[in-house]
């Protein structure tokens, strides 16, 4: 009875709370990535776009002071469609799709990098608390934060997009683990897990070798990190990371039910979820 409330709501909040296409085509103008997606994937990418926006507020993490940040329409846009990217081949309807943001209700952009307070016991047993300043985070079951400026500087270096990376973070924590792997079962997920570990191994090897690597870095630190910037590979520099590690491209292609390549969704093959 509830889903069927649900969906009743949804679609009446696709009729109603429409992008207008200025908008629309103003946001796929800021992600050359997606240039070469077919009708079919950006029909759905903007369908889920407008329930994101309906049924998520995007809020501002400063709302006075020298550093206020003003939340606009396009922006929220901007955010909710890189968002959406990661569930747009999932489902068999939008409906179904949306079902991997749920259990969480707010996006929270702040005017530069925040900190983050944590505390850490240290050998001699002395906590100590640091502060550390970060472009993005986000909650098991809460809110997602993001810097604007790394949101926006994410489009002119090829293969960073900031949004995806935290957003599938809330993909990796949805079966409740924060592991590097989507909620998969059975030999679903034993292939899904062999192919990203051996990729894992393999990239930590190279960044502890001193590498100059193509894919950022920061993926080496720990498997839920490699799993949230390689998802900001396969989608905004997918060639890369299919020349890199072609069988966790695969595994990757299966979840998402997306080829980022073909620009299309990938309907093939599939038997995952
Ligand atoms: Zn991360």
């Amino acid at each position: 009875m509830f889903d069927w409330l649900k969906t009743k709501r949804r679609e009446r909040a696709l009729g109603t709370h429409a992008i207008p296409d200025s908008q629309w085509s103003a946001a796929l103008d800021e992600l050359p990535f997606l240039d070469h997606y077919d009708a079919t994937v950006l029909a759905r990418l903007r369908e889920l776009t407008t329930l994101f926006l309906v049924e998520k507020n995007i809020v501002t993490g400063a709302e006075d002071g020298a550093h206020a940040l003003e939340v606009t329409a396009p922006m929220r846009v901007l955010i909710a469609l890189q968002a959406c990217l990661l569930i747009v081949g999932r489902g068999a309807t939008v409906m179904e799709a949306m079902r991997d943001f749920e259990g969480w209700d707010n996006v929270v952009v702040h005017p530069g990098d925040f900190p983050r307070t944590y505390d850490y016991e240290d050998e001699a047993g002395v906590v100590h608390r640091l502060d550390e300043p970060i472009a993005g985070e986000s909650w098991y079951n809460g809110p997602v934060l993001l810097s604007w400026p790394s949101v926006e500087a994410g489009y002119d270096q090829s293969g960073m997009a900031l949004v995806i990376h935290e957003f599938a973070h809330k993909i990796d924590m949805l079966d409740g683990v924060v592991d590097g792997l989507p909620p998969l079962a059975g030999s679903a997920r034993s292939e899904f897990a062999d192919a990203q570990q051996a990729a894992y191994q393999d990239f930590y090897r190279r960044v502890d070798a001193g590498e100059d690597t193509a894919i950022d870095p920061y993926a080496a630190e720990h498997i839920d990190e490699f799993f949230a910037v390689s998802c900001e590979v396969f989608f905004a520099e997918p060639e890369l990371l299919r020349e890199e590690y072609a069988a966790y491209f695969e595994q990757l292609q299966r979840w998402f039910r997306v080829d980022p390549i073909a620009g299309a969704l990938a309907r093939e093959g599939q038997g995952v979820n």
